[in-house]
This record gives structure tokens, C-alpha cells and sequence, in this order.
């Protein structure tokens, strides 16, 4: 294992050098083992996206998904993406990762908007790096054709770090996007490298505050005071807000009082295999 941990070591250390521990051998072996497995999991069936349910704040009322994608690793059980979507987005998996990931939440969007009269959005997270690899809108445009999807019944989210690029081929990426009919959201919004002139700059339907936000509006007055804020900006903009991780009746009564319209969180309900999402009432009682 010795000249793969040399090569990851050499890779990571885009900061400066890295020492050689056993520790790194060890984690690196690690890597490696999840690099290779994580490459014939699409081909073996064992990636499956969970549904959380997004609902209006108001009424409760189911209006849409997020989809998150789980794999079932063998031998070691579900695993959550922060455990492999790095190593995807490293690797360069993530091209072949988000392709699969876009062309199934399609499906599932074309079947459940197919079957029911109120439009179901499915949100798909984007990776920043998903933008680097060949004509990403070709890609989209061709799953659209291949699955019967329309663009109105998915939601594009993505994270500040692509727009940190603030790179011209991003920016008309996401124009091409908007333009065929995607709504484009920006997720886990207030961390990072938040900078508000992307909310003007940048084609943005819906805010994702996010969830560390949430957590603390009960708690912590200059947490409550900066949601506030948001909420404020965003409606000036003419965007839609959704609030990520509401866990508490408090939290979801806070929001909805400062004008936020969707909400997302353990409150309402955990992401769900597609069958389960499926047969969710179409209201959900949080209280
Ligand atoms: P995210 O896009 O911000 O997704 C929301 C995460 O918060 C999910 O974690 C969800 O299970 C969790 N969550 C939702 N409500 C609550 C709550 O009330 N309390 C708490 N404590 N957590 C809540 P998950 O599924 O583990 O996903 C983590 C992240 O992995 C996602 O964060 C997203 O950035 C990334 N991810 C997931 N699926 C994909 C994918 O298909 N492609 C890419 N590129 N990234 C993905
Ligand atoms: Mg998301
Ligand atoms: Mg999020
Ligand atoms: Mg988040």
C-alpha cells in the first residue's frame, strides 16, 4: 500500500506537504479500497436515492422532494454520502455518480408527476465538479429526452463553492439551465464563502438557509436576527426560501412568522426509499 498512500499523500497535499504516518497508510488503504468499490457500485446496483419531503410551511402540504443518494455497501451496510461523495468528487467518479443520479430522480419525477395532479419537484444536488466534465446541459437535456422528465419538475441544487469560481462557462451553464426550465436553488446557504452578490450575479430561484442556521434561531438572538435577514433579501429578490433541518414545532412556527414559505427537516419527515416517499399523505401533521 505504501506507493498509493505516497500518491493520495502527494494528491492531498495541495497545502504544503503532508507527513507520512502509519495513520495515513492506513486511511489511505482505506480510500483506495472505497475508490474502487465506489467504481463498480453503479454497475451492481447499489446506489438507491432516498426522498425527503418538502412542505409548505403554511399548509403542510407535501410539494416536492429532495433526492439523496445512499449506497449500500456490501459488507458494511447503508453508507451516507459525506462518506463517499468526496471521494466521487476527487476521483472524478462524480461524472459517472451524478449522471446516475440525474437519470434516476428524472424517472422518479416523470412517474410521479405522471400519476398525481399537483406538480411534485424533485431537487438533485449538483457537485461543483460535476461542471468540469464535458457539456453537462447535454448530458441533462439528453436524460431528459431518454426518462420523459420535463425541466419544471426538477429543482438544480447547488453549493456557493461553484459560484466561488465565478467562472463564465459556470454562469452559462446555468443560464442554459434556466432557460430550458429548471429552477436553480442555492444550498447550505450562509456557510462557506457566502457572499450576497451571488444571490444578484447568478441565475437563483430558491435560498437554502442552512441547516446550522436553523438550529440555533430559538437559542441564539443573532442567529434568529440573521434568518431574519435572509429572509428579508431573498423576498426583495423575488426568491423562494426554503429552511433545511427544521426539527422542532418552534422553529417551523418561527419561520413561518418571518415570511419563509418552505420548509425541510426531520419535523416532517426522514428521506425515504422511493416506495415510502410515495405513499406519504399529502399533508404532513408536524404537530
Ligand atoms: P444537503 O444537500 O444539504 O442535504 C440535506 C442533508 O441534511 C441530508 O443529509 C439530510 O438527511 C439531512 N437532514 C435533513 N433534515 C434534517 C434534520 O432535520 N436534521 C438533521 N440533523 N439533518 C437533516 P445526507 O442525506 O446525509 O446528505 C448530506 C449531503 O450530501 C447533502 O447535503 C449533499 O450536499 C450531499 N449529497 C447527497 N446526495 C447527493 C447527490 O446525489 N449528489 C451530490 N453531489 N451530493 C449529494
Ligand atoms: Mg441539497
Ligand atoms: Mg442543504
Ligand atoms: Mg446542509
Amino acid at each position: 500500500y505504501a506507493d498509493s498512500a505516497m500518491y493520495l499523500a502527494k494528491r492531498s497535499g495541495r497545502r504544503g506537504f503532508r507527513f507520512y504516518s502509519k495513520e495515513l497508510t492506513i486511511d489511505a488503504a482505506k480510500r483506495l479500497a472505497l475508490e474502487s468499490e465506489l467504481r463498480r457500485a453503479i454497475e451492481r446496483g447499489e446506489l438507491e436515492l432516498h426522498y425527503q419531503p418538502k412542505v409548505s410551511l403554511c399548509s403542510n402540504e407535501v410539494i416536492g422532494s429532495e433526492a439523496l443518494l445512499r449506497w449500500h455497501r456490501p459488507d458494511v451496510g447503508l453508507v451516507l454520502p459525506n462518506e463517499f461523495i468526496p471521494v466521487a468528487e476527487e476521483t472524478g467518479l462524480i461524472a459517472e455518480l451524478g449522471k446516475w443520479v440525474l437519470r434516476e430522480a428524472s424517472r422518479t419525477a416523470a412517474e410521479w408527476n405522471a400519476e398525481g395532479s399537483a406538480l411534485h419537484k424533485v431537487a438533485v444536488n449538483l457537485s461543483a465538479r460535476q461542471f468540469q466534465f464535458h457539456d453537462l446541459a447535454a448530458t441533462v437535456h439528453g436524460i431528459l429526452l431518454e426518462t420523459g422528465c420535463r425541466p419544471q419538475w426538477l429543482e438544480l441544487e447547488i453549493t456557493e463553492s461553484l459560484l466561488l469560481e465565478e467562472d463564465d462557462a459556470v454562469l452559462s451553464t446555468l443560464s442554459v439551465f434556466r432557460s430550458m426550465g429548471f429552477s436553480i436553488a442555492i444550498d447550505d446557504f450562509g456557510t462557506g464563502y457566502s457572499a450576497l452578490s451571488y444571490l444578484v450575479r447568478f441565475p437563483i430561484d430558491t435560498v437554502k438557509i442552512d441547516r446550522t442556521f436553523i438550529q440555533k434561531v430559538m437559542t441564539d438572538r443573532r442567529h434568529a436576527e440573521l434568518v431574519k435577514a435572509i429572509l428579508s433579501i431573498a423576498r426583495c429578490l423575488g426568491q423562494q426560501v426554503v429552511a433545511e433541518g427544521i426539527e422542532t414545532v418552534e422553529q417551523a412556527a418561527f419561520l413561518q412568522a418571518n415570511g419563509c414559505q418552505l420548509a425541510q427537516g426531520f419535523l416532517y419527515g426522514r428521506p425515504l426509499p422511493k416506495s415510502g416517499m410515495a405513499s406519504l399523505p399529502r399533508y404532513l401533521n408536524s404537530h
